[in-house]
């Protein structure tokens, strides 16, 4: 059964789209529709509505590449955003402030002959790591952000983001716990970002 969740990625995803994108695995929207699967969604969907099943009842699931969001996840019921946390080899760093310039965030900054990161302004983009000619700036920690509850509709609201940066399958677990926390509390006409405000997002961290 495919009318149970909708699952759109941005251009980036694919190989070599869009030149802000981090790596993407081949395959990854098709492994999240098989774990939404193996929830027992579908069949818990079939067994409240039938063959009623709209746009509306369906778990909405976003990925995007990078920040920039071009696929919407931040209004997702699951939004998942590509990040890459930056770490600096300092004692290599030439000191030509490329990355610093370049940061779309203004979140580098050089002090006393050192390059410093502000993680609060750090939206873990990658870009750095591109950029910077001597290639002294890494990935400490590659994967996803993940966003839970995104909304449009007559009382829209943002995402809320999980702590940490996930790794493919730890995302895929992440979603496995969604769907049981969904189904378990599960309300008419209500999206899944109303149940969580319910429930706690700490419910999804402790499981
Ligand atoms: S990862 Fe992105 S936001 Fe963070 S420091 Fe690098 S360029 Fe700036
Ligand atoms: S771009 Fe690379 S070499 Fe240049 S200041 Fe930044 S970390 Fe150092």
């Amino acid at each position: 059964m495919d009318n149970t969740s909708t699952i759109n990625v941005c251009r980036g995803t694919g190989a070599g789209e869009c030149r802000f994108a981090l790596f993407v695995d081949e395959g990854f929207a098709g492994r999240i529709e098989e774990r939404i699967n193996d929830s027992g969604w579908p069949e818990f969907l079939q067994q409240r509505f039938g063959d009623n099943i709209n746009r509306h009842k369906m778990v909405s699931v976003s990925g995007a590449a990078c920040p920039n969001g071009c696929s919407r996840p931040h209004i997702a019921d699951i939004g998942l955003i590509r990040a890459c946390v930056p770490v600096i080899d300092h004692e290599s760093c030439i000191g030509c402030e490329e990355c610093v310039r370049q940061c779309p965030d203004e979140a580098m900054e050089m002090i006393d002959g050192k390059v410093l990161i502000t993680r609060e302004k750090c939206l873990v983009c990658g870009l750095c790591t591109n950029v910077c000619p001597t290639e002294v700036i890494s990935c400490s920690r590659s994967g996803w952000r993940f966003l839970v509850g995104g909304r449009l509709g007559r009382h829209p609201r943002l995402g809320i983001e999980l702590p940490g940066v996930y790794t493919s399958d730890e995302v895929l677990d992440l979603i496995s716990r969604c769907m049981k926390i969904w189904m378990d509390n599960y309300v008419d006409g209500k999206r899944f970002g109303w149940i969580m405000e319910r429930v706690g997002h700490d419910k999804l961290l402790l499981e």
